[in-house]
């Protein structure tokens, strides 16, 4: 059978999905609001730049395409974490150098996906084509086109409409269809620490830089052109919030006091945190992803995730990724997709839990003397023993390691950690050996 399928939205999900399906000969419809990023200046949506690891590089391996994107990256052997004083701690992230994660730019990545998708005969780009609604038993897509109403039916639709999808909301209207998206009480905004002259970086170009500041943060991940992208999490209400912080005297005062180095790195702050969109942070649990055989919700529309722990892309393209298995294995794709939502649904609830059970550790966490401890006596074991691998590690340098799996073990592991990290000032009166078969009995 010649399966028609459509997919809404060419963002980084969608665009991948069209890659794998076009390899496997089949003919692509991709649907996307905005115009087309190459041609137009389009807003740039979240995050200017992301933290690609092992999941998504793999993702990206199977389209051909993992090199070139790496190219583009500037890698992150560890965290930077700036205290208020301006003291500067260095906390590896993995074993080795070998293991780090890449800093890329969200737009770059697209394009190199959109252009790689066009090179494909039987993929057809369709761009400014909002969907409004959909045809949920006829697989009938309704767009906004220069106007107009259009339509397109297709045998398979996959929504990767992102975090608002449009196709989950259609989907919610069944007495089955459960939906859990909570949002944080924080939001988030970008800020610009700009390069020195041609291109020279202000900090330590190959780490994510963070300042804890207990109840909320301040990151920044490296660009190319030798500038970093800042995030604030902050609360979105309350005494220190984007709701009460908004005159110039205010926000300068606030910065001096609580991120002092940062006044030097970001110049034109002020005008950047009075004109910066606040961004609204959620995850979306919802049940099951699909309808019969003609929809099926993939990425964020399935399954957004806070950014703490820098998985989300990563794990949309593990999506994609383990999806193809089912295609290939099932000729009933109502089956297939079933069966793929059973096996990947608590991987995704498991990485949605650790990114918020991530936002407390870096905005908190990672400034406490024991975490630092642990990390320490991490490190002492991963060194001597090749087979230990941190919580950190199984979610980032792992994908043979299930989200589900290292959540549960990772967890245990660091309570343990930490409880012993609590009674020792000193990690190297720990005894190593004792603490890895601990470990290794659970
Ligand atoms: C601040 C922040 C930082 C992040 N950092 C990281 C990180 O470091 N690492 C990481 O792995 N992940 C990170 N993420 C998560 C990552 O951005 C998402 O998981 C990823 O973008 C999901 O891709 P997607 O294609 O599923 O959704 P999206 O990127 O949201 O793409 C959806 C696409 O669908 C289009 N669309 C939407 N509605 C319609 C419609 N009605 N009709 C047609 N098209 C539509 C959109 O225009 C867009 O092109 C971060 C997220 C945020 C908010």
């Amino acid at each position: 059978m010649q399966r028609s399928i459509n997919i809404i939205g060419a963002g980084l999900t969608g665009s991948l999905l069209a890659i794998y399906l076009a390899k496997r000969g089949y003919t692509i419809n991709v649907y996307e609001k905005r115009a087309d990023m190459r041609k137009a200046t389009v807003e740039a949506g979240r995050s200017i730049n992301l933290a690609l690891s092992s999941r998504g590089i793999k993702g990206l391996e199977q389209a051909g395409i993992a090199g070139e994107v790496l190219q583009h990256a500037i890698p992150m052997y560890g965290r930077m974490l700036h205290s208020v004083h301006g003291a500067l701690t260095y906390v590896p992230y993995g074993k080795d150098k070998s293991e780090h994660i890449n800093s890329i730019s969200r737009s770059g990545l697209n394009i190199a996906l959109l252009n790689l998708a066009e090179s494909f005969p039987n993929i057809h780009l369709h761009f400014s084509h909002a969907l409004e609604r959909v045809d949920l038993a006829q697989g009938i897509s309704y767009f906004k086109h220069q106007g107009e109403t259009v339509s397109a039916q297709a045998h398979h639709t996959f929504g990767t409409d992102g975090a608002g999808s449009v196709i989950r909301q259609a989907m919610e209207i069944s007495p089955t269809f459960v939906n859990g998206t909570e949002f944080l009480a924080h939001g988030y905004k970008e800020l610009t620490v700009p390069p020195v002259g041609e291109g020279g970086f202000r900090m330590e170009q190959n780490a994510l830089h963070i300042w804890p500041r207990g109840t909320y943060m301040l990151i920044a991940l490296p660009n190319l052109d030798g500038s970093f992208t800042c995030t604030l999490f902050f609360p979105n209400q309350g005494e220190n919030s984007f709701d009460t912080l908004k005159t110039p005297e205010q926000i300068g005062e606030f910065f001096q006091r609580v991120f002092p180095d940062t006044i030097e790195l970001i110049p034109n702050l002020i005008h950047e945190f009075q004109h910066n969109p606040v961004g609204l942070l959620g995850t979306v649990k919802c049940y099951p992803w699909h309808y019969e055989d003609k929809f099926l919700l993939l990425g964020d529309a399935a399954h957004a995730v806070v950014p703490f722990y820098g998985q989300g892309m990563n794990a949309s393209f593990e999506d994609c990724l383990e999806l193809m298995p089912f295609l290939e294995r099932n000729e009933d794709w109502a089956g297939a997709f079933a069966l793929f939502g059973e096996t990947r649904k608590p991987n995704a609830d498991a990485i949605a839990d650790l990114a918020v059970e991530n936002f407390y550790e870096m905005r908190d966490g990672t400034a406490q003397p024991a975490f630092l401890r642990m990390r320490q006596l991490e490190s002492l074991l991963e060194a001597q023993y090749p087979d230990y691998l941190s919580k950190y590690s199984m979610v980032t340098f792992h994908p043979e390691v299930p989200y589900s799996v290292a959540k549960q073990r990772g967890n245990a592991q660091n309570a343990y950690l930490l409880a012993l990290c609590e009674k020792h000032e000193d990690v190297l009166e720990i005894d190593l050996a004792k603490v890895y078969q601990d470990l290794k009995q659970g």
